[in-house]
């Protein structure tokens, strides 16, 4: 979350401004965020997320990626390390470690 705040209330109170850019002028919203979240009220702030189970199915099913990761590749590390884990005991067992 951004440290920046705006004033609302005539200075009064400080409050994380809304994250969500213009598609058409890429300008900030700059607006007060929701509490606890990064966006105001127009911008999702006021979404409490998929409630049935069948949306929380579709969301868990979309692509997710943050940065290089997918939660393919996650599955398939996570998979092979343990595959290597299994090898490391079988050597340990065979004495080729100390
Ligand atoms: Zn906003």
């Amino acid at each position: 979350m951004a440290t920046d705040k705006v004033h609302i209330f005539g200075q009064q109170c400080q409050a994380p401004r809304c994250q969500a850019k213009s598609k058409r002028s890429g300008i900030q919203c700059r607006r007060a965020a929701m509490r606890g979240m990064r966006v105001c009220r127009t911008h999702g702030g006021a979404s409490t997320g998929p409630k049935t189970t069948e949306g929380r199915a579709r969301c868990g099913a979309a692509k997710n990626v943050h940065g290089r990761e997918t939660r393919e590749k996650r599955r398939k590390r996570a998979e092979k390390l343990r595959e290597l884990r299994g090898l490391e005991g079988v050597m340990k067992l065979l004495g080729m470690f100390e």
